[in-house]
This record gives C-alpha cells, sequence and structure tokens, in this order.
C-alpha cells in the first residue's frame, strides 16, 4: 500500500505537519518537576460537584508544583452539548473562586499560549496528525455501515469472542487495497478514520497510575475510530493531540476512563509522543436517604450533584472549597490546623494522598464545616454576601435587609468576633429566618414558655419588668436588673442557689429572662438578648412586652 498516496487522498486539503504543531506548540519552559494539568469537561449544560472536585485537584497540583494549569472545552460530542454549557461551567468556576491559570474564559474567549482550547476549534490539529499516522501506516479509512457494525457484534457474540470491537480479522476495512478505497470514496461512502492497532491479544502492559500505583492490563488490540464520519475527532484520539500539544505532563480524570489507558498509551506511541502521567480520581458517593445505600451522586436524584445547588442555598464558596479539601486530601485536615488562617487554594495539595475509592459526600458535615466558616468571618463580609445572594435569591428580603446597613451589620455582629462565637449559620438561605423578629413583630407562642413558668407567672414577669426596663443598661446591669425582680416573683436570682434547694423556688432568673426572651423575639434561643433589645429600641420592646402580657 502506497500510504503517502493514501494519505494524500483521505486529506488533500490538510497542509499543516506535526511538525509546525511541534514548533508553534513548543515544550513549556518551566521549573524542573512542575506540572501542567487541564481540566476539560463536555459543555453538557451544567458544573457536577464531581467536575469541582476534578478541577481543585488540577488547580493545586499545579499551584503546588509552580506548574500550569488550564480549562479546555471537549465539545466534540455536539449532540450532547447543550447552549450555554461553556457558561455554566466557567459560572460554576467563578462562584467558587476556581482560577486556571490558561484555557477558556468564557463563551469565546480564552487565554495562554497553547490554544485554541476548544475541541472544535482544532480540527486542523487533529486533522495533521491524522493525516501523518495514515502516512506511516497506523490509520485507515473504514467504510463500515452502522448495519455491518452490528452485523459485526452478532457475529462476535454468536463466536463467544473474548473480545468485541474492530479487529484483526473482524476488521473488514483493515487490509482494503488502494483501488477499492478509492472506489468508495469515488462512489461518496462515508468513511471513519481508524487506528491501526499493534498491539497483540497475547501481551500486557502496565502503567502507573499515581493514586492506584501500578496497573496491569490487556494490550489494546482494538482498531478504535481516531474520526468520525464528519471529520471530528473521538475523545481518545483528541486527548492524544490536545495533551500532547498543551504539553500536559499529568492527565487528572475521573476513574471511568481508566479502563480506556491502554488504547491511549498505544495512541500516544503510534504518534511517538511521551506518554503523560495518569492520575484517575475517585468518584463522588453518598449514602442513599431511602436505602441507606452507598452510590454514585446522581444528577437526577440529587440536587446537591450539581454546582449550583451550593450556590443557590448560599454556601459560601470557602465553605464547600474547604469541604472538597477535606475530601480529596487526607492530610488538609492537619495542614489546616497547622495554618488556621491560610486560604484553602494555597495548601500543598498531594496527589498521594487521594484516596483511590470513592469518596463520601456528606451534606451534614458541610454544614457543620460552613457554620464554622461562617461563625469566623465578620460583620461586614457576611452583610456584603447576603446583600449579595439575596439579591438574586430572596428579593423581597433583599429589599429589608438593605435598607439599613448598619443596623443589618449591627445585628449580624452581636455575639461575633468573641472567643467562642456562635455557630447558627450555615448558609444564606437561613439568614431571613434567623433574622426574622428584627424585621417583623413575633408571633410568640406561650406554649413555648419554661416549662417551670406557668402562663400567670409569665404575666407577672413582664409585668414586673416594664416599668423598670431601661434600654441604656448594658449586659451586666440587664442581667442584675433581672435578678432583682426574682425575690419578688418566687425566682431564684443565682443559678446554683436553686440548684441546691430547688422546691424553694419557681425557678431561677434563667426563666425569667427565657419568658423575656420569647416575649421580645418569639424564639426560645437567640444571640445576646441584651444586644437585641438595644437594637430593638424602647418603643418595640416594650410593645412586645404588652403584646405578649395580653395573650397570657
Ligand atoms: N471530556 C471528558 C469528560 O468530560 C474529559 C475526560 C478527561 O479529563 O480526559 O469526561
Amino acid at each position: 500500500m502506497d500510504n503517502m498516496k493514501l494519505a494524500k487522498l483521505l486529506f488533500p486539503d490538510v497542509k499543516l505537519t506535526p511538525e509546525d504543531l511541534e514548533l508553534k506548540y513548543p515544550p513549556r519552559d518551566l521549573p524542573e518537576g512542575a506540572r501542567v494539568t487541564r481540566f476539560a469537561p463536555s459543555p453538557t449544560g451544567y458544573l457536577h460537584i464531581g467536575g469541582l472536585f476534578g478541577a481543585l485537584t488540577d488547580v493545586l497540583v499545579a499551584k503546588a508544583s509552580q506548574g500550569v494549569s488550564y480549562l479546555r472545552i471537549e465539545d466534540t460530542d455536539k449532540k450532547r452539548e447543550i447552549d450555554d454549557g461553556v457558561s455554566a461551567i466557567i459560572k460554576g468556576f467563578d462562584a467558587f473562586g476556581v482560577e486556571f491559570d490558561e484555557g477558556v474564559t468564557g463563551f469565546g474567549t480564552e487565554k495562554g499560549d497553547y490554544g485554541p482550547y476548544t475541541q472544535s476549534q482544532r480540527v486542523e490539529i487533529y486533522h495533521a496528525v491524522a493525516k501523518r499516522m495514515v502516512e506511516n501506516g497506523l490509520a485507515y479509512p473504514c467504510f463500515c455501515t452502522a448495519e455491518e457494525l452490528s452485523a459485526l457484534r452478532e457475529q462476535q457474540e454468536a463466536e463467544g469472542a473474548l473480545i468485541r470491537g474492530y479487529f484483526g480479522k473482524y476488521a473488514k476495512c483493515r487490509e482494503l487495497s488502494l483501488e477499492e478505497i478509492e472506489e468508495n470514496l469515488a462512489a461518496g461512502k462515508p468513511w471513519v478514520l481508524r487506528f491501526r492497532s499493534q498491539g497483540s491479544e497475547d501481551k500486557r502492559i502496565t502503567f502507573e497510575d499515581l493514586i492506584r500505583g501500578k496497573i496491569e492490563m490487556p494490550e489494546n488490540i482494538i482498531d478504535e475510530v481516531l474520526l468520525k464520519s464528519d471529520g471530528i475527532p473521538t475523545y481518545h484520539f483528541a486527548h492524544v493531540c490536545d495533551d500532547h500539544f498543551m504539553r500536559t505532563t499529568h492527565v487528572i480524570r475521573g476513574e471511568e476512563w481508566l479502563s480506556s489507558v491502554p488504547k491511549h498509551i498505544a495512541m500516544f506511541k503510534a504518534c511517538g509522543y511521551k506518554v503523560p502521567k495518569y492520575v484517575h480520581t475517585a468518584q463522588v458517593m453518598k449514602f442513599d436517604d431511602e436505602t441507606g445505600d452507598k452510590r454514585k451522586l446522581s444528577k437526577r436524584k440529587d440536587p446537591e450533584a450539581a454546582v449550583s445547588y451550593f450556590v443557590e442555598k448560599g454556601f459560601p464558596r470557602e465553605a464547600v472549597i474547604e469541604y472538597l479539601l477535606t475530601l480529596l486530601n487526607s492530610n488538609f485536615e492537619d495542614w489546616r490546623r497547622a495554618n488556621p488562617e491560610a486560604d484553602a487554594m494555597d495548601f500543598p495539595f498531594n496527589l498521594k494522598k487521594m484516596g483511590a475509592s470513592g469518596c463520601l459526600f456528606d451534606l451534614l458535615k458541610l454544614t457543620d464545616v460552613s457554620k464554622n466558616i461562617i461563625s469566623r468571618m465578620k460583620a461586614g463580609d457576611i452583610y456584603a454576601r447576603v446583600a449579595e445572594w439575596t439579591k438574586d435569591y430572596a428579593p423581597d428580603f433583599h429589599k429589608t435587609f438593605t435598607a439599613d446597613p448598619a443596623f443589618s451589620t449591627a445585628i449580624l455582629n452581636i455575639d461575633r468576633e468573641v472567643p467562642k462565637p456562635r455557630k447558627d449559620i450555615a448558609k444564606w438561605d437561613e439568614v431571613e429566618d434567623y433574622l426574622a423578629y428584627f424585621f417583623n413583630e413575633p408571633q410568640a407562642d406561650p406554649a413555648l414558655l419554661p416549662e417551670r413558668v406557668s402562663p400567670a407567672d409569665a404575666k407577672a414577669i413582664v409585668a414586673a419588668y416594664l416599668p423598670v426596663y431601661d434600654p441604656a443598661e448594658d449586659k451586666d446591669a440587664w442581667f442584675a436588673r433581672l435578678k432583682t425582680l426574682c425575690p419578688d416573683l418566687g425566682f431564684c436570682p443565682e443559678v446554683k442557689e436553686y440548684k441546691k434547694n430547688p422546691e424553694a423556688f419557681k425557678g431561677h432568673v434563667g426563666d425569667v429572662s427565657s419568658v423575656v426572651r420569647l416575649a421580645v423575639t418569639g424564639r426560645t434561643n437567640t444571640p445576646d438578648l441584651c444586644t437585641i433589645m438595644q437594637l430593638l429600641g424602647k418603643e418595640k420592646v416594650s410593645a412586645r412586652l404588652n403584646a405578649f402580657a395580653a395573650k397570657l
């Protein structure tokens, strides 16, 4: 077979050569040991939490080695693509502060010298490499129709072939003569370009996966499709061309690609390219709410599978990142203890500390992490974030919340910046309810009175407190005032004393303050009540005390 002639026949217009590409995309000038990683999503409409996992890994691995991370859009499967798929991905990363050094930055925009970073714009590159493979006798056109391919599958099934697919004696087009090919082309028959596999059935290959260790698998013998009939590459071929010319050193991708590695290694070798290091990451799992079984997070069943869920609920991005890192790297928590104030994105990510089995995503744990992080934020920061979040997700509350920024900030500041801050808020969608009694009159329910306090006692407490209540009192004076009311009401001013002799009293000062709390806020548990009352002001507090007494 005259391979040069065949290559010309198949790719008459391709002038670009792999040598041109080598010059255009030279090896990167990076320090020794620097890693080049990529995140390569298909724009199918949303960013999965597993995608955020992967991207974080890519970015941090590159950062920790003074390398480069980039975002490549793999849009070769037009059937699965949706219109604003790219925007959904970029928006997802923006929301979590995940930034790549290079690659696609928005719909139709990109940065970096190794682009284009969108596969549909790289067809020239794939064709240059494909043409060279034909010239080298490592690829051939296949004219088999869908019917022929399904007949082949049936034949293999009937024969009980151990390996299924287009290979060896089943690969009908592998041995077509140049004349036959010319005839087919002249007849306008559609064709795909196939890899001419050099593998053999009785050989095995080994490779090192950086988190799974040494892996042994049968060598690839399949004549895999490189270019589809429309000239668009398959994932496999695009992976080889792109990761070579973008000079990726570490291919970090989901474990579903592990079984394709023999194919990829064979193609890299056929092209004469260095095989990158492979890292196949575990899937994100959860315990099924109904069955309790561990299973993959599913787009259909689990709203939290989409990264947008965390934005919509108002989880601060730091909380999501922090939690993901605890799942991703077993030494993150030690590092965090040693560096409590550091930015999580400065974590020296270690691929070797990644687990090979599925990691368990637990919303409750994320909630705890988030409460901790929010408890350490400054009130002004929270104010700004809640103002921003409510604009999109709670527009009515947004108006109320932002009407008096100083007031809203002051109420968020209660019990904040103290040695043990309260951990009441996990996400911004809880703030409206959490602060409700500042903006709306509470409906205090007498059923919530402490057990030891009868409605008549509560009424007496309010009646005694109203005339002496002084909004100018600080916390200590405020509490001392409640104590002075206790003896006449039959309550003990000191909790300790009460505990020694509970029969002697109706209750203690804590019960008295609970009544005031319930009347003023409608709640049984709030941050510091004295500050709440100061912020509400005398008029509102008195009115609420009166309104509650009237219900008793
Ligand atoms: N586009 C592929 C996917 O979304 C990427 C796999 C890879 O990272 O190589 O699954």
